[in-house]
């Protein structure tokens, strides 16, 4: 009998790469599609990256890895936190694994026994909660509206722990909002944790290097709550390595434990080619970050010029207000929430975008601007030509 567990019927689809695919199937029929919806840079990984996976083939990093990571590996990472972050982690405090995906779900994997809450700030990345739900948790949502530039106050914060919550996941750099919390403003947060001594932060920081106010903050630089925090990295968007698969926790050591004994069931280390290539990027010239930076910000200046929507100071995602097209129509075809439009605007103006109901904002869309500015042009051309079609 076709009959898939419990477990797994209770888990919604990814939305990022559910619409990445239909734009990929459109394609392949010959549809010239715009494709704003999953969110990855377009460049190519720097070149003296790619030599050293090449490298590593021929020196024949070709076997199993130690589960975290191969100690060089972790050695970088701890020159990484040290020199960009100000923090001092032990190698025994890292474990890499495949993709940052893979590490904050080795982490709510660990630490989340049945029943206990998880607060997740929303808008929120669509894999959080279903992470969470896989881990038999419960999902505790605070709502960051536009109007708080998508971010949580402390406020909001101490009101929603609750005996039973075990960790807050903080995005910063936000998928998908694009905001950014400052110093400050985790520090406002910091306090309300430090009353609460069972909370753990997974603080997932992988859209670090893409940020427009000159500083990452990190609720890591908190001496008094270092012990709590599980910093979540990796190279996917700074060093446009999405394909190679490496990301890591810095953590307290019992934490990365538990997280090894996992992984070392699960998985194992990740890929032995793209582990020294992560090297590669961490030890190698830094230039090729910023330089995507600045594309990204003058991207982001372009679209936000041309859409006319708040100003997101990090990652490479614009998050406008769609509501105002629910219950408008297309002939036949009524809009009622902002998965239909991001359907409508994918089928009728050939443009990708993300719906905003799987990231916890049915009010709005997601669109991706890690494209070209050509691309960026001509979308926002079709977004708003489409969008007039709507009466
Ligand atoms: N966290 C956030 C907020 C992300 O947007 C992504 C990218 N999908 C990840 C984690 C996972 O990144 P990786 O490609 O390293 O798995
Ligand atoms: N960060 C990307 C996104 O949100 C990747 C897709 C995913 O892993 O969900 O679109």
């Amino acid at each position: 009998m076709e009959s898939l567990s419990e477990r797994l019927n209770r888990l919604a689809p990814s939305a990022t790469l559910a619409m990445s695919q239909k734009s990929s199937e459109l394609k392949a029929q010959g549809v010239d599609v715009i494709n704003m919806s999953v969110g990855e840079p377009d460049f190519n990984t720097p070149d003296h990256i790619k030599a050293a996976a090449i490298k590593a083939v021929e020196e024949n990093y070709t076997r199993y890895s130690p589960v975290p990571g191969y100690p060089s590996l972790k050695e970088a990472i701890v020159g990484k936190l040290k020199r960009e972050n100000g923090l001092d982690y032990k190698p025994s405090q890292i474990l890499t694994s495949n993709g940052a995906k893979q590490s904050v779900c080795n982490a709510i994997m660990a630490l989340i026994n049945a029943g206990d809450e998880v607060i997740i700030p929303a808008p929120y990345w669509v894999s959080y909660p279903q992470m969470v739900l896989l881990a038999e948790g419960t999902p505790v949502y605070i709502d960051a509206p536009i109007e708080q530039d998508f971010k949580i106050t402390p406020e909001q914060l101490e009101a929603a722990i609750t005996p039973r919550t075990r960790a807050l996941i903080l995005c910063s750099p936000s998928n998908p909002t694009g905001s950014v919390y400052t110093r400050e403003e985790l520090e406002g947060l910091k306090n309300v944790l430090l009353r609460h001594e069972q909370v753990i932060v997974l603080a997932d920081e992988i859209y670090e290097h893409i940020n427009y106010t000159g500083r990452h903050a990190s609720m890591a630089e908190f001496e008094d709550i270092r012990e709590r925090v599980v910093i979540i990295n990796g190279v996917s968007k700074a060093y446009a390595m999405t394909g190679w698969r490496i990301g890591f926790i810095a953590a307290p050591e019992w934490i990365v434990k538990g997280c090894n004994k996992l992984q070392g069931q699960y998985t194992s280390g990740p890929c032995s080619v793209s582990q020294k290539a992560a090297e590669a990027a961490w030890n190698g010239p830094q230039d090729c970050v910023e330089e995507m930076r600045q594309a990204f910000e003058r991207r982001k200046n372009l679209i936000v010029s041309l859409a006319q929507v708040n100003d997101p100071q990090g990652a490479f995602y614009l998050f406008p207000k769609c509501s105002s097209y629910f219950g408008k129509k297309d002939g036949d075809r009524v809009i009622n929430t902002s998965t239909d439009l991001a359907m409508y605007l994918l089928e009728v103006g050939h443009v990708a975008t993300v719906g905003g109901d799987a990231f916890g904002s049915p009010e709005c869309f997601r669109m991706s601007y890690a494209t070209s500015d050509e691309n960026i042009v001509e979308a926002m051309r079709r977004i708003k030509e489409t969008l007039a079609r709507l009466k």
